[in-house]
């Protein structure tokens, strides 16, 4: 006896032909199972709500909702015994990356490390290339990794790379984030570029980081030519959501702009964006909740090739 999901509406960003088959980007960060019960302190959400065994078709029916043709997942901690094999039953092909030293390894009767994970429709896309980056700061490994895939549009031939982190968390580690950001840039940098025009690029992730912050400034100045899709949603189309993310720990509540999903702006356009749930929606204990399995929301838009080129069939 569940309480109903919660409705949101996708806004449209701009007028677009129909013969248009945007590609569906899906970033969420799904909260590891061991995390949410062993060490997150949700105050408000009571345990039960956190039952693996029922949380995950949550998770689950939040990504059938809006059935994305790339999915970017971080803190994945139930990729073997679930969401590979489920998801693959339903015609995703995917790839993960754990944490070299998950957080979640320390909860007892953990279910192995948590890390970030790339699924894509494979009917629609081949996949050229897989890579697993180890963000490094000042040349040292960090925790942190990435999976970045080069895929190919069976239909149109259109190639591109597609990237998914979680970078690190908690206040007092800026730079750090900055550096780990930078890194990344770096990495895909050398994985795209190799073309004269440069390959387009989509990177999703958990970026623990307001707008506010360098790493964000980073992304927004970065020669690659990035913009972040959620801007859309905004009056002045340059303003992210007020939160993506939003939890009530001991410490107090804290609601805040964590999660991006940045597009090559010479190469995509925004088609449409899944709308960010109101404080209402969202309910007086915050997340996560007996209607929603995560504390951070997921993000969903759609992205069309700015230039549409000759069908191959
Ligand atoms: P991070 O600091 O990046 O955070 C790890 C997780 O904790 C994230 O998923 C984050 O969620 C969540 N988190 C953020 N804020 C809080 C909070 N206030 N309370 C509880 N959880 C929070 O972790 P690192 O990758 O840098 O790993 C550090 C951890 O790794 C240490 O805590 C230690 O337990 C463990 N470790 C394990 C080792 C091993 O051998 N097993 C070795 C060294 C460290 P979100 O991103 O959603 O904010
Ligand atoms: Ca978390």
């Amino acid at each position: 006896n569940r309480p109903p999901r919660m409705h949101r509406d996708f806004v449209m960003t701009r007028a677009c032909s129909l013969q248009n088959t945007p590609i569906r980007i899906m970033q969420w960060n799904i909260l590891a199972q061991a995390l949410g019960e062993g060490k997150d302190g949700f105050v408000r959400c009571p345990m039960e709500a956190l039952n693996w065994s029922e949380r995950k078709y949550l998770i689950l029916e939040e990504i059938l909702t809006y059935r994305p043709d790339v999915l970017c997942l971080q803190e994945v901690d139930h990729y073997f015994d679930t969401f590979r094999p489920v998801l693959a039953s339903l015609g995703y092909q995917s790839s993960f990356c754990p944490k070299p030293c998950s957080p979640c390894l320390d909860v007892h009767n953990n279910n192995g490390p948590d890390g970030c994970a790339l699924f894509f429709n494979r009917r629609r896309f081949q996949l050229l290339h897989t890579a697993h980056l180890r963000l490094s700061v000042m040349m040292l490994k960090t925790n942190q990794v990435a999976v970045v895939a080069t895929l190919r549009c069976r239909l149109t031939g259109q190639v591109f790379c597609v990237a998914v982190t979680h970078l690190k968390a908690r206040s007092g580690w800026e730079a750090f984030r900055s550096a780990q950001g930078a890194h990344l840039l770096q990495q895909l940098c050398d994985l795209t570029t190799q073309s004269e025009e440069g390959i387009p690029l989509v990177v999703c992730g958990d970026f623990n980081a307001e707008p506010s912050e360098e790493v964000y400034r980073c992304f927004m100045t970065s020669p690659l030519g990035l913009d972040s899709a959620y801007k859309c949603l905004s009056e002045d189309r340059n303003t992210e959501p007020p939160y993506t993310s939003w939890k009530i720990r001991p410490s107090g509540e804290s609601r805040s702009t964590l999660d991006y999903i940045w597009y090559s702006e010479r190469a995509f356009q925004v088609d449409t964006v899944l709308r960010i749930p109101n404080e209402e929606q969202i309910g007086p204990d915050r997340l996560p909740s007996y209607h929603y399995p995560s504390d951070h929301l997921s993000l969903v838009c759609d992205l069309s090739f700015s230039q549409q080129p000759h069908r191959l069939m």
